[in-house]
């Protein structure tokens, strides 16, 4: 297919981990990818020239998500760039800020809600009048099983969480007639740099098909949701039956 008529993918926090191999998968696949990033120039870098070997016209940009300033002059970018290619939303970038709810701090609460809840609100509501304006689409956002079944030590971690499962329910409620589906994936434990302090072996006895999961099966899960016209509002589990 020529560069310039393929779909284009907005995939936030794409520099590593979950991302990064979404965002190599979908270039595998024949989607260009625009991919925002926080993190370290150098792996985004890295990122964008493997993309860039299957989709030379990818890019990347430096956005945090969770200023809504900072997302809309980026939107405003990739819309100038892409224009009708926009297609997708995959709303992935995520932190963590662990600790018990009794002790947990003001800013360790508020940072965890601003980026992965509140980001996900500005990437959405930005990224959705350009698929309206394009007549259609697709978000997928990445919550977690932490937000369905909770978990100690992630009080801030698990709200967020939970409020992307509500407000993907509520866009894919708003956006159903417009041709543009919203849906969720909640992975369980997945080998990236964001678990690789936990004791793998402990993690593992908890899992009923007893392996962490690979950045691999979500990418596989997102590429599942672009393709499914019919599914919309759903929160799909990738996560080895730990939430069963
Ligand atoms: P990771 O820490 O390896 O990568 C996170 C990415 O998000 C990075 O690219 C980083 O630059 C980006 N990011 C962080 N803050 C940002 C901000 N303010 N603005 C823009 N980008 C920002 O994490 P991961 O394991 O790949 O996780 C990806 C997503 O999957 C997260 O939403 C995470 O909560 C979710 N998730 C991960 C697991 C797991 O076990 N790894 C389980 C469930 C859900």
């Amino acid at each position: 297919m020529e560069e310039n008529d393929k779909k284009l993918v907005v995939v936030t926090g794409g520099s590593r981990g979950i991302g990064k191999e979404t965002v190599l998968s979908l270039v595998d696949e024949g989607y260009r990818v625009a991919f925002l990033y926080s993190g370290s120039e150098e792996s985004a870098g890295k990122t964008l020239s493997m993309a860039r070997e299957k989709s030379p016209s990818s890019k990347c940009y430096k956005c945090d998500v969770s200023d809504s300033a900072n997302v809309k002059a980026t939107v405003e970018e990739i819309y100038k760039e892409y224009s009708t290619s926009v297609y997708a939303l995959v709303n992935n970038a995520g932190i963590t800020r662990d600790g018990l709810l009794m002790r947990m701090s003001d800013e360790d609460w508020r940072r965890v809600i601003d980026v992965n809840l509140t980001g996900t609100f500005n990437m959405t509501r930005e990224i959705s009048r350009i698929l309206l304006r394009n007549k259609g689409g697709r978000i997928i956002n990445i919550s977690s099983v932490s937000g369905i079944i909770g978990n100690a030590g992630q009080a801030n971690y698990a709200s967020s969480k939970a409020g992307i499962i509500g407000l993907t329910k509520t866009a894919a409620r708003e956006f159903a007639t417009k041709g543009i589906t919203v849906n969720a994936i909640a992975p369980g434990f997945i080998e990236t740099e964001m678990t690789e302090n936990l004791d793998k072996g402990e993690v593992e006895k908890l899992i009923p098909l007893k392996r962490m999961g690979k950045a691999s099966d979500i990418a596989k899960a997102v590429l599942f949701l672009l393709s499914a016209d019919y599914i919309t509002g759903s929160v799909l589990k990738v996560d080895g039956g730990i939430a069963l």
